[in-house]
């Protein structure tokens, strides 16, 4: 793009501007950010009505203007990315958007997690937080959101089980979210507060309330609930470590009880991997033993008293539930969505040979080009000669991948040969879905979420 140079001239010097439009350098003002070397100016969105009243222009925003003016070209569009142009918006507007797409749009995600066993090195709480932020491919919409005093039903709740465990002697392991499995039936774990019941026919009170399997539900019949991506890494389990020399139990007791648990704190020398036991091991400085133990009063102790292993293992129910970004980042559906104003660089005069050499050189995303002109002349010693030479121009090619580094308005004078500018009304939008919804949709669900707001304002003023 080439302009003519701008120059300063007095006032009065300005030529005549017709009625009802501005003078070039103001509509420059108006619907361009500048970027200088050292920052960009004219950054503001003129909204006043009245902002140009003294030149006889209308500021004013109309809605029939916006229809006309507004577009949206979509330039990519993949299963989890979208690229598209909003073209004639203020950027409050595409900010709004924006911002609804990053918090407010729902999805689903872990928020429960229960766990029943973990002799793995991750803490719990981390192992929570880790499922947590799975991104889960289900559609919100198809859920309620669980509000205070609800039970988790069919229509509130997904539940995954997840037990992995590094057998005894095998090579480390790694826990991915291929892992987790759906249970359409609700959680398998029985309430702590449930009391053992002869009654048969009697069903057992689990941490769900499901009426009916969540495959059953036409909605999922042919789409099981997964997590987007099956080789998310959770956890990685080991084949546990070689145990020796147990001193005295800081804690001494066991259990008489066949089916009932105990649990054991020692401090011990842990040297490499191996322990035959049925128990599970947790290492640290100390040992701890949980499981079920043989009649005998210390038979437990004795399991303890021979070296060797077991491999780490978790098991654990994951329940997730509806919620918003604005709660926590985990239920936000994007990675990410942002937008950029768009670019244009303008040549204000022909740069030629080796200045437009120098100008291709300088930008590293290539947003030049070298456009052969066609044929001069040469002059040596005074006397021309003729012989023809290639003569080069250089041309703004690609101004959409500008970055806006400023590398070319760098140096003696190159910005007064270009000038770097934004398009005010104009944004380039990207929208990173994580797998629940389809970016296309999640955009739409935006739109429609800023209509619900605009009407709720409207109605609360009328
Ligand atoms: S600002 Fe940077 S990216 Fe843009 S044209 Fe200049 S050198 Fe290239």
């Amino acid at each position: 793009m080439k302009e003519q140079k701008t120059t300063k001239v007095p006032v009065w010097d300005l030529p005549d501007v017709p009625k009802g439009k501005l003078p070039p350098h103001l509509q420059l003002q108006r619907t361009r950010v500048l970027c200088t070397f050292d920052a960009p100016t004219h950054t503001e969105s003129i909204q006043y009505s009245g902002a140009y009243a003294a030149m006889g222009v209308d500021n004013s925003l109309r809605l029939e203007e916006f229809r006309n003016n507004f577009r949206v070209e979509v330039i990519k569009l993949t299963e989890d990315d979208m690229e598209f142009d909003m073209i004639g918006i203020d950027a409050a507007l595409a900010n709004a958007f924006r911002r609804i797409l990053i918090a407010e749009l729902p999805t689903m995600a872990i928020e429960k997690v229960l766990v029943a066993n973990n002799t793995s090195v991750i803490q719990d709480e981390v192992l929570a937080h880790r499922l947590g932020l799975i991104p889960l491919k289900v559609d919100p919409r198809l859920f309620n959101y669980m509000i205070e005093n609800d039970e988790p039903n069919e229509k509130n709740t997904i539940v995954f089980k997840l037990h992995a465990r590094c057998e005894r002697g095998s090579p480390r392991i790694k826990v991915t979210t291929n892992e987790l499995k759906w249970l359409p039936n609700g959680s398998e774990l029985i309430l702590s507060t449930e009391k053992p019941t002869q009654d048969s026919t009697s069903k057992t009170k689990t941490y769900t309330s499901f009426n009916c399997r969540q495959d059953t539900l036409p909605e999922f019949l042919d789409n099981p609930i997964v997590p987007k991506h099956d080789d998310i890494l959770i956890a990685k389990l080991g084949p546990g470590q070689y145990v020796r020399n147990f001193a005295t139990p800081l804690v001494n007791e066991t259990s008489t009880n066949e089916a009932s648990a105990i649990s054991f704190t020692f401090p011990c020398m842990i040297e490499s991997p191996h322990v035959s036991s049925n128990d599970t091991f947790s290492f640290g400085g100390f040992i701890k033993l949980a499981g079920a133990v043989g009649s005998g009063k210390n038979e437990g102790l004795n399991v303890m008293g021979t070296s060797g292993s077991v491999g780490m293992e978790i098991e654990l129910e994951a329940h997730a539930v509806k919620g918003v970004g604005k709660t926590h980042a985990k239920w936000s559906p994007v990675a990410t969505a942002w937008y950029r104003m768009l670019p244009e660089v303008v040549l204000l005069q022909d740069i030629e040979d080796g200045m437009a050499e120098e100008l291709f050189k300088k930008c590293p995303v290539g947003v030049f080009d070298i456009e052969d002109i066609g044929k001069g002349s040469l002059i040596v010693f005074d006397q021309f000669i003729d012989r023809q030479l290639g003569r080069k121009r250089a041309t703004v090619a690609r101004p959409r991948s500008c970055t806006l580094c400023r590398e070319c308005i760098r140096g003696d004078d190159w910005d007064k040969l270009l000038s770097l500018r934004r398009v005010k009304d104009h944004f380039i939008f990207t929208i990173e879905s994580t797998g629940a919804l389809p970016p296309e949709i999640l955009f739409t669900e935006a739109v429609q979420i800023l209509e619900e707001k605009c009407e709720r304002v409207i109605s609360e003023l009328s």
